[in-house]
């Protein structure tokens, strides 16, 4: 399969073969010829599968018979609408698409969302654009003003919508959907198919077609899962411990909240590892700065929530550390979807406190399998969950992560793959 069996416009073959796409992902390759043929679609994927070109391309070329260049703004009305739970997917999706669509230069293109000043997106909105990204509740506060009217949208994606339905965005989505012309077309993406899920699309989606691209509730095959049975009050030390002891570099490390994120992060600077914590309280600017350190690796740890992880702009993660593991079993699989994605390796690290021993469980349950336990040297715990865990050596034998304590050195640090970035 490659990029010219899909029916796509040359402007469009031109940008993949420039952007260096060999060939589509299994989910661009089910889901660009759907979209074309102006199907609804639901579809099971999570960042990194490259489902944003799976909607953004098809898009273009359905609003390419459109694009005109007059000044009018009365020209340029809303044709697709792509909401996202947070502003940070917002931005990435609206780049993304930006750069799908720079040989289309006609369709014009912008985001909204909140955390900023209103201003300079009303202007942008003013002047029409063809096809706006936005978070839910700032695009309600500019249809409240009438910066914008949504009666010509004619394709809805609803992006990360597990996510926005955990984020409480129900309500705002079925008003903006209020403000649809009743035929258009909707795409739903979504990381896990939960029955919310399936309640939503049931009552917005027109005879879908289904696209699942990884089975339902499964993790990426290249992650390497491990738990850690710890002390709480030794998850600090023992995360600091096998940063150095592996040379780890770009971690992303997730706790419940935002307290522990920004607790974290300090107590791992003073430790002398290079930390950030990039949670909701933190400015726009402040988390693209924390962002843009971690990627440049000047930053070595990025601390996040659940909440602010999503949307971010990181492929590709060698490591992702529960530092606490999440109350919804469902987030385990998006924070480690993080990592090993697009067929690369990854690690996936817990460290687990007796108290979550109950979480542990639930995550298994999902995924159909109990994950394998390493006892780190020094940081046996004093009250073990019942039962008490296994040892690495005989427990774990899915890709030469030995547990240290027990069975000595591991392999893979060894073979330098701790420094691949
Ligand atoms: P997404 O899942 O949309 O967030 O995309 C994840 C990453 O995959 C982005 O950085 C894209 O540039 C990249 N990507 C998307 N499609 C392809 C493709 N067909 N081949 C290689 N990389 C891709």
């Amino acid at each position: 399969m490659t990029f010219d069996d899909l029916g796509l416009l040359p402007e469009l073959r031109r940008v993949v073969r420039e952007e260096g796409y060999t060939e589509p992902t299994p989910v661009q390759a089910q889901a660009i010829p759907l979209v074309l043929e102006g199907r609804d679609l639901l579809a099971a994927a999570q960042t990194g599968t490259g489902k944003t070109a799976a909607f953004a391309l098809p898009i273009l070329q359905r609003l390419k018979p459109q694009a005109n260049s007059s000044f009018s703004p009365a020209r340029h009305p809303v044709r697709a609408l792509v909401l996202t739970p947070t502003r940070e997917l917002a931005v990435q999706v609206e780049e993304a698409t930006r750069t799908y669509g720079r040989h289309l230069p006609l369709l014009r293109l912008t985001t909204v969302y909140g955390g900023v000043p209103i201003d300079p997106q009303t202007a942008a909105l003013r002047g029409g654009v063809e096809i706006l990204v936005a978070t839910p509740g700032r695009l309600l506060d500019h249809v409240g003003q009438r910066n914008v009217a949504l009666g010509q949208v004619e394709v809805l994606v609803l992006d990360e919508a597990d996510r926005m339905l955990d984020m409480g965005f129900l309500p705002d989505i079925r008003r903006i959907i209020e403000l649809l012309p009743e035929r258009r077309q909707n795409l739903l993406f979504s990381a896990t198919f939960s029955d919310d899920i399936r309640r939503l699309s049931g009552s917005i989606l027109r005879d879908p077609a289904t696209v699942e691209v990884a089975p339902r509730n499964t993790t990426a095959e290249g992650v390497r899962q491990i738990v850690y049975p710890v002390d709480r009050d030794r998850k600090e030390q023992l995360l600091a411990h096998l940063i150095r002891k592996e040379d780890l570099r770009q971690v992303l490390v997730f706790t419940r909240t935002k307290i522990a994120a920004r607790r974290l992060a300090t107590w791992l600077e003073r430790d002398g590892i290079a930390a950030e914590a990039i949670h909701s309280d933190r400015t726009q600017p402040e988390r693209t700065r924390a962002l843009e350190a971690f990627k440049r690796g000047d930053v070595r740890v990025l601390v996040a929530t659940d909440v602010a992880s999503r949307g971010l702009d990181i492929e590709d993660l060698p490591h992702v550390v529960n530092f606490e593991l999440p109350f919804v079993a469902e987030d385990y699989i998006h924070r480690i979807g993080r990592t090993a994605r697009a067929g690369a390796e990854g690690d996936a690290i817990s460290l687990v406190c007796i108290d979550e021993v109950d979480l542990l469980r639930g995550i298994q349950r999902l995924l159909k399998r109990a994950l394998p336990w390493a006892v780190e040297e020094g940081f046996v715990p004093d009250r073990h969950a019942e039962p008490r865990p296994v040892h690495a050596r005989s427990s774990y034998s899915g890709g030469g992560r030995g547990a240290s304590a027990v069975v000595g050195a591991r392999p893979r640090a060894a073979s330098g793959r701790g420094a691949r970035r």
